[in-house]
């Protein structure tokens, strides 16, 4: 993720990375180069992965090969940048490492076919006393092997920025991209404390993505819920067919683009929301809901599908880089049932209730909103008595 902040640089400072995503003009030379690279790339994964299988039935053990080992046997490996082919086996390494730790969850490493993997490789930048591997001139990217490739940035890194890694890839429809990673210490800022005008109480809401004590709502772009209700057709129509048959590729091949296009509108709203309200507000409270519970909860829309989760992680490290505040709240305070007036307590309020009156106070609320402004109120509240306890301390 851009801009995530972690924590290893000076006093003072922060290192962060950010991400520019460019687009490529490579030559014919250029292009069959990188389409031999990700070749190379799948070969060697496959490879490494072949013998980590016949090495753990033989010995019971898990060993990978180095690419070192491959080159003797396949010469065209030399032909392509070999950080490529390093950076699988780091992959490959990485997958098995989360593999067994939890099989459950992540699953044995697959091998790659042409078909359906994503066409791509990732090299690491080195600088030597000669000069870095990688580096951007003004309208290209120098990598090794294939030299100066042309370029289109959508804005410029700045000069103090350190270029780690590019990753290239080619879409379905045959551009190709560069993203571009780089990492760069940023000043600490100074904290600045909410108050109330300044802050945004949100509740996650299945209809709207979010709600906010204000009353507004986020509601995601209506062709995004288009995109997702063709792909939910397109899910079903797959089921039904003749796996490996020409035409269940070609609908594999609809699918797939259909859904790195879903990806890209879903990032684009996340990235905009999430821009508007960390550059708007001070501080925002949320519930610290977990987002699997939430896409059980109701089983048509699943969370997970709407990106609330990066949403909020978005919303973190925007708000954190200005010293603002994401406040999280224990999801099991009733702000859905209290009333944000009086505090009158009800017993519950069904989620089929879109507006309730409160019997005590007789004020009339909007079950989200009024669900937004509680947990507005109970994130001040939270962030004060943390603020005293540490001063007490
Ligand atoms: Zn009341």
């Amino acid at each position: 993720m851009p801009g995530a902040p972690k924590k290893r640089a000076g006093e003072g400072k922060t290192v962060q990375y950010t991400t520019l995503k460019v687009r490529l003009y490579p030559t014919e030379a250029q292009a069959e180069l990188f389409e031999n690279t990700f070749g190379c790339c799948r070969y060697i994964w496959n490879h490494m992965l072949a013998d980590q299988q016949r090495f753990y039935l033989e010995t019971d053990r898990h060993f990978i090969p180095t690419p070192a080992k491959y080159k003797k046997d396949a010469p065209f490996l030399k032909e392509v940048d070999n950080q490529a082919l390093t950076q699988e086996y780091n992959r490959l390494s990485q997958a098995f490492r989360v593999f067994f730790k939890d099989p459950g969850h992540f699953g044995y490493p697959n091998f790659k076919k042409k078909k359906t993997d994503r066409d791509s490789f990732t090299a690491c930048n080195h600088v030597f006393e000669s000069g870095p591997t990688i580096y951007t001139t003004r309208d290209g990217i120098r990598m090794t092997k294939a030299g100066i490739v042309k370029a289109k940035f959508p804005r410029r890194p700045q000069a103090w920025w350190r270029l780690r890694r590019v990753t290239v890839e080619k879409t379905r429809s045959g551009k190709f991209y560069c993203s571009i990673l780089y990492e760069h210490e940023e000043k600490t800022p100074e904290p600045k404390t909410p108050v109330p005008q300044a802050t945004l109480g949100l509740k996650y809401s299945m209809g709207h993505f979010y709600v906010a004590d204000s009353g507004h709502r986020a509601d995601p772009p209506r062709w995004l819920k288009q995109s997702q209700e063709k792909l939910t057709k397109l899910q079903r129509r797959l089921k039904r067919m003749e796996p490996g048959s020409k035409n269940y590729w070609e609908a594999v091949r609809k699918y797939r683009l259909l859904h790195e296009h879903i990806a890209n509108q879903r990032r684009d709203f996340i990235h905009k929301e999430s821009s508007r309200i960390a550059n708007g507000w001070d501080a925002v409270c949320m519930r610290d809901d977990h987002m699997e519970d939430l896409g059980k909860a109701v089983s048509l829309a699943n969370a997970r599908d709407w990106g609330y989760g990066m949403f909020r992680e978005c919303l973190r490290y925007k708000l954190e880089r200005e010293g603002k505040q994401l406040i999280l709240i224990d999801r099991y305070v009733p702000s859905t049932r209290t009333c944000s007036v009086c505090g009158f307590l009800r017993e519950a309020v069904h989620y089929k209730e879109r507006t309730w009156a409160c019997p005590k106070c007789g004020a009339v609320h909007k079950r989200e909103t009024n669900a937004a402004k509680n947990i507005k109120a109970q994130g001040l509240r939270q962030y004060f008595s943390m603020q005293e306890r540490r001063e007490s301390a």
